[in-house]
């Protein structure tokens, strides 16, 4: 393995936006960002998989959503047309497709009314839109998109281990070389607090060398992570023995996910990324008291459970 970290200080969103790997899938399933939930707080994973509870949006994680949306249609230009100019003008149609998905809007509308203040919710639109323009920007700091023809962009990749295991994740971009060497780009727009970021950042990626390994028999050459916050770039370049290893952790968490769902036992752990968890009224390391395991939710849902289940 040879991993190269430009700086310390680069980033990751957090809360993470959610991808389509999160959305209930036809059988339980582990993306990247639900294995690391159940690695930071079996009680979270519980909350966002198993009750599904709603969360709010932040601007931040729709930030991201937004510039994944440009760095995607950007690709759909002729490449001598992926200007950063040509760049900056998909910002608006983008937004304008985002804003009407539930929740997006109301982030922007106005604060109930204070004396003597004006109002100033336009003035935040604008400020947040040129600040994903200025992540785009960025982002021809680190790639000339003239030069790359992506095969794949907001793919889906997903295999099955031969112990039933589902794993599955969209990949922002592959590239496919002539000679039929891959690269995995995904592109970072927030911030985690810094101890958090390598091992979190190298999880992800080596969950997708994986699942495309198992999918393609090729070990992906590189992996390249686009922090485009600071704009910096994270390249990986995984072997097999390693690609091995990490199957057999992402097994370990697995059989942990199906022991807590078996009995409805899912520990709550208080860590600093409990600032960001919308579940503290629930949470017992914040004196709340979590609802009822849902295990008629979670055997509609395929999973396999010992607690008494109304049938159906
Ligand atoms: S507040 Fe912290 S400990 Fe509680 S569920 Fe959320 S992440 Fe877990």
């Amino acid at each position: 393995m040879t991993a190269t970290l430009a700086t310390e200080q680069t980033v990751d969103p957090v809360p993470e936006r959610t991808t389509a790997a999160d959305a209930a899938p036809r059988r339980p399933s582990l993306s990247p960002s639900r294995a690391a939930d159940f690695k930071s707080c079996p009680l979270l994973y519980r909350f966002r998989t198993i009750d599904r509870l709603p969360e709010k949006k932040s601007k931040a994680a729709v930030r991201g959503t937004l510039v994944h949306a440009v760095l995607e249609k950007l690709y759909d230009l002729p490449p001598a047309q992926r200007t950063v100019e040509a760049a900056q003008t998909l910002v608006a149609p983008a937004w304008a497709e985002l804003r009407e998905e539930p929740g997006i809007a109301e982030l922007f509308e106005p604060a109930p009314p204070t004396e003597g203040a004006e109002p100033s919710v336009d003035e935040g639109l604008e400020a947040w839109l040129a600040s994903a323009g200025q992540l785009v920007e960025t982002y021809f700091r680190l790639e000339d998109p003239t030069r790359i023809q992506p095969h794949g962009r907001e793919e889906l990749v997903e295999v099955t281990l031969p112990d039933g295991l589902l794993l599955r994740g969209f990949v922002d971009r592959l590239d496919v070389a002539p000679t039929g060497a891959l690269r995995v780009v995904d592109y970072k727009t927030g911030a985690v607090p810094r101890e958090a970021f390598e091992a979190k950042a190298l999880f992800q990626m080596k969950f997708y060398a994986l699942v495309l390994w198992r999918t393609r028999g090729v070990v992906a050459a590189q992996l390249k992570l686009l922090y485009l916050k600071d704009g910096d770039a994270l390249t990986y370049s995984p072997d097999e023995a390693e690609l091995l290893r990490f199957e057999r952790t992402l097994q370990a968490i697995w059989a942990a996910i199906e022991r807590a769902v078996a009995t409805g036992d899912f520990r709550a752990n208080k860590t600093r990324l409990c600032s960001w968890c919308d579940h503290q009224a629930l949470c017992p390391a914040f004196g709340g008291t979590p609802p009822p395991f849902p295990a008629d939710a979670a055997a509609a849902a395929g999973w396999r459970t010992t607690l008494p289940v109304t049938p159906v």
